[in-house]
């Protein structure tokens, strides 16, 4: 089982020169699915981590599952205007403006061993601005672990440079 050949790349999407890592393929496939959440869980076990973090929305998925293997609470970071209750919020930029990151305000007990889990991370802007606002909310952000990782665009390195120590499982060339 190859966790490589279970990602389908979609040419183009979703716009002229991304080559679109689709796990959706990964995810309908049982055994696929089942070793991803495994091998992002095995660097953690035995460790304590209060809650995963996942990123809207795939990383809802595979936190999701991996905050239930870890017994570890979940926190979902969303898109503004998404959760119910008081939230507290970061900005990030976007290749073309910018967009607003939530989380709620007592998701996080200050101190909390928080690990931060998305399916890809690409330039790292999106997973920053999630270790930015867990931060503020008070964690301690032990770890950061993707499925996909574009090394060429240099996120992981950004995340390491902020003090998060990142694993991830398949990498790609290009964008
Ligand atoms: P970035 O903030 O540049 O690290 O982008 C990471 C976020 O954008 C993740 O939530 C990914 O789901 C999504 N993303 C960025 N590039 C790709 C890509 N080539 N294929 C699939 N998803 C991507």
């Amino acid at each position: 089982m190859n966790l490589k050949d279970a990602i389908r790349t979609i040419p183009d999407y979703p716009k002229p020169g991304i080559m679109f890592r689709d796990i959706t393929t990964l995810l309908g496939n049982a055994g696929a699915f089942r070793k991803a959440v495994d091998e992002l869980v095995q660097p953690f076990a035995g460790r304590k981590i209060d809650k995963v973090a996942g990123i809207e929305a795939r990383g809802f998925i595979l936190g999701g599952a991996v905050a239930h293997q870890l017994s570890a609470g979940f926190i979902p970071l969303r898109k503004k205007g998404k959760l119910p209750h008081r939230t507290m919020a970061v900005e990030y930029a976007l290749e073309y403006g910018v967009d607003v990151m939530e989380m709620h305000l007592d998701a996080v007990v200050a101190g909390e061993r928080v690990m931060l889990v998305d399916d890809l991370i690409a330039t790292g802007g999106t997973a920053i601005a999630a270790v930015e606002l867990l931060r503020k909310g008070g964690a301690e952000v032990v770890a950061a672990a993707f499925a996909v990782d574009l090394p060429e665009l240099g996120g992981a390195e950004k995340l390491k440079a902020i003090g998060v120590p990142v694993s991830t499982l398949v990498a790609f060339e290009g964008h």
